[in-house]
């Protein structure tokens, strides 16, 4: 896609720290990484987010997906990894060429705080049936 700012980093047109790639992925550093070894999986496959991106396209960037992480694991030692991807701009997307963040984790302080409020009271038994049907209506 012409003015996509990963598309042009793919290309080589804009410079990034590249980590990997093969025919169907592209992994670099995040230019503002939330904890050490921050990096962003990317199809090479334009992509809007998620719902735009075609089967074959989330099997190479899954497949590829844990050969980076183990990399990254390889390299820095973390304890943990969060894999993160924000699909809309309601939901943090600023770049809209899909992009599976892979932030490693140390502890607490390590920069990435993920809060998770759940909301179990408001999903008995019940809704969360009928919520699992409407799902599956659409499949
Ligand atoms: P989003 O908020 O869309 O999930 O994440 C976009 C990510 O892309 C951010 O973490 C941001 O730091 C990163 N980013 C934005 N522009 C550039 C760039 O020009 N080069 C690199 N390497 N990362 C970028
Ligand atoms: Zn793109």
């Amino acid at each position: 896609m012409n003015d996509c700012l990963f598309c042009k980093i793919i290309a080589g047109d804009i410079p990034s720290l590249k980590v990997y790639e093969d025919d169907h992925v592209f992994a670099f550093m995040d230019i503002a990484p939330l904890t050490k070894g921050h990096t962003l999986l990317i199809p090479k496959t334009h992509c809007k987010d998620l719902f735009e991106m075609p089967e074959d396209v989330a099997r190479n960037l899954y497949a590829a997906a844990p050969k980076v992480a183990n990399a990254i694991k390889a390299a820095f030692n973390p304890v943990g990894m969060n894999t993160i991807n924000n699909n809309g701009a309601a939901a943090g997307q600023t770049v809209f060429h899909y992009h599976l963040h892979l932030v490693p984790r140390y502890d607490e302080t390590d920069g990435l705080v993920v809060e998770w409020n759940s909301r179990q009271q408001d999903f008995q038994a019940d809704v969360l049936t009928n919520l699992s049907e409407q799902i599956k209506a659409q499949l």
